[in-house]
């Protein structure tokens, strides 16, 4: 009797006791899957057991890549130079990219709508490959990233020496322990039956339960898990910042037809920046930055009428725009504003339009409108004690000089050299001193993109006629100061 009641504790404590890992990753975004891919990749350290948690399915970003919808989905970002060759160098994953939904593109040309004539324009020249950026779908990243680690763990010969990376999807994260500070804490007996070679060192290694009852607890945990990173909230890291009183609506649309010169095009309007940019063939995706009403009228307006009101806001002064609004508030469904829209177009000169406006917008792809709150975040550091934070959950920024997935991509770039160094030198690597590598490598020059954007957007935000001016003498100045606007290309770029 009293045997088997050993025997059953015993159970029990293997049971409950918590899987221990060397890296848990909590989020399948863009940003934790590059971060299990490129640890997987790195002969540093992939012998590390490494596992992902995410809380969403990934079955259709799986898909992808075996079965691609015929249109474009509707979150697409632009990725600098930096983040392709990190991607093709690093992590090996562009090898599985969809290339015939990547557009390669060569310049911006962006313009103040209060003064259509205040423009800047940013060319790919200076990145030394004459492409300033590329546009993809963020399922295309996830999908050829998924690829890889599969490719890897496909790869392994010996799984005692390399381990396989774990993905868990479907999974949500439900709370994070100390187990120096929890009340059931597990003894030192309990981690020793699940791993010897851990030894008193796991003790202070957190734990992380899942809602399938299982439990992980890791040398580092990574917090990969989005704005409202529950990591950062464990970890008691404050993170600053503001809401834009702004939405990002987006969307996909067609072009009247593939623009040859391959260039994004960005309207600083009042209300926040519109940008249309190229995709393949006819294809281009808006991201247009709105006050919380125009973003509920945005969604709302009809699908016919859609693509003229776009192609009317990269064009039209801000006065007519607004009258146009004023109907669609009345009524979304207004056709008669077609007619106004391409009334108003007439009166501008032609070869005007045809040089320094993106072409004619012609459809919008059924369902594709969105809409993201935009707000600027940045934590106060990435790392405490066995814990860091990369991508969103580090940092949030106003999507206008499109850098959030790439600065996602540098964080990560960053951490791995800083945990292959750990490994180098056969240091513990949640401890902080290989992670202080990864804060001091990573954060400044996060703090000042996002300082450069939350200003650009303040700039023109701005509709005192004085301001607008000298905004737009600023701006003028700045076109043509190849220099300066080099220097500009290269930080954004990465190149
Ligand atoms: C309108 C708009 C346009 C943009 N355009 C660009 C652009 O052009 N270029 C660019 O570089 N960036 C752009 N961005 C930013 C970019 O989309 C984000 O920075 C990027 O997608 C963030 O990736 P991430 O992996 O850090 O976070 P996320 O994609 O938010 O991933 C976090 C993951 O964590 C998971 N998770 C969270 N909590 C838990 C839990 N408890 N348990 C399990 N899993 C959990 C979530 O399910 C999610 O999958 C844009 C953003 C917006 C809103």
């Amino acid at each position: 009797m009293w045997k088997s009641a050993t025997r059953s504790l015993a159970t029990a404590a293997l049971v409950s006791a918590p899987k221990l890992q060397d890296v848990v990753i909590i989020g399948g975004g863009p940003a934790g899957l590059s971060l299990l891919a490129a640890l997987k990749n790195s002969h540093k350290t992939k012998h590390l057991k490494c596992t992902l948690v995410e809380g969403s399915n990934l079955d259709p970003i799986r898909d992808f890549g075996m079965d691609p919808p015929e249109n474009y989905t509707n979150r697409v970002v632009s990725l600098t130079p930096k983040s392709v060759e990190f991607m093709q160098e690093k992590i090996g994953s562009w090898d599985f990219i969809n290339l015939d939904r990547i557009k390669f593109y060569d310049g911006i040309r962006a313009y103040d709508g209060q003064d259509n004539s205040s423009r800047i324009s940013f060319d790919g020249t200076t990145t030394g490959s004459g492409v300033l950026a590329a546009m993809s779908e963020n399922i295309n990243i996830q999908s050829s990233l998924i690829s890889k680690i599969e490719q890897l763990n496909d790869e392994i010969i010996d799984e005692e020496e390399d381990q396989p990376a774990i993905i868990l999807d479907n999974t949500k994260v439900i709370d994070i322990e100390d187990p120096l500070n929890a009340q059931h804490t597990h003894s030192h007996s309990d981690l020793n039956e699940i791993d010897p070679s851990a030894g008193d060192e796991a003790l202070d290694w957190p734990i992380i339960k899942l809602d399938n009852g299982e439990a992980l607890q890791a040398r580092l945990l990574v917090g990969a898990d989005g704005y409202n990173s529950p990591v950062r909230k464990f970890a008691r890291i404050e993170s600053r910042g503001w809401q834009y009183d702004r939405w990002g609506v987006v969307g996909t649309i067609k072009m009247q037809f593939e623009d040859y010169r391959a260039l994004g095009w960005q309207r600083f309007l009042s209300t926040g920046p519109l940008a249309i940019l190229p995709l393949t063939d006819d294809n281009a995706t808006f991201v247009w930055s709105s006050t919380p009403e125009l973003a509920e009228l945005l969604l709302k307006v009809d699908e016919v009428i859609f693509p003229h009101l776009l192609t009317a806001a990269m064009t039209l002064e801000e006065v007519d725009l607004q009258y146009i609004y004023k109907t669609l508030q009345n009524n979304p469904n207004d056709r008669s504003v077609l007619e106004d829209i391409s009334w108003r177009l007439s009166k501008k000169d032609i070869s005007d339009l045809e040089e320094n406006y993106p072409l004619p917008v012609t459809e919008l792809v059924p369902g594709s409108r969105a809409r993201f709150p935009l707000k600027l975040s940045h934590a106060d550091t990435y790392m405490a004690p066995r814990i860091a934070l990369v991508g969103d959950a580090a940092h949030t920024i106003h999507p206008l000089a499109g850098q959030g997935l790439n600065m996602g991509q540098s964080d990560v770039g960053h951490l791995v050299q800083a945990l292959e160094k750990g490994v180098d030198r056969g240091m513990d690597i949640g401890s902080t001193l290989v992670l202080e590598n990864y804060v001091a490598d990573a954060w400044p020059s996060n703090h000042m993109i996002l300082g450069a954007c939350d200003k650009l957007h303040k700039i023109f935000a701005v509709q005192w006629t004085p301001f607008v001016y000298l905004r737009g003498f600023g701006i003028k100045t700045l076109n043509s100061l190849g220099y300066v606007k080099d220097l500009m290309v290269q930080t954004i770029s990465g190149k």
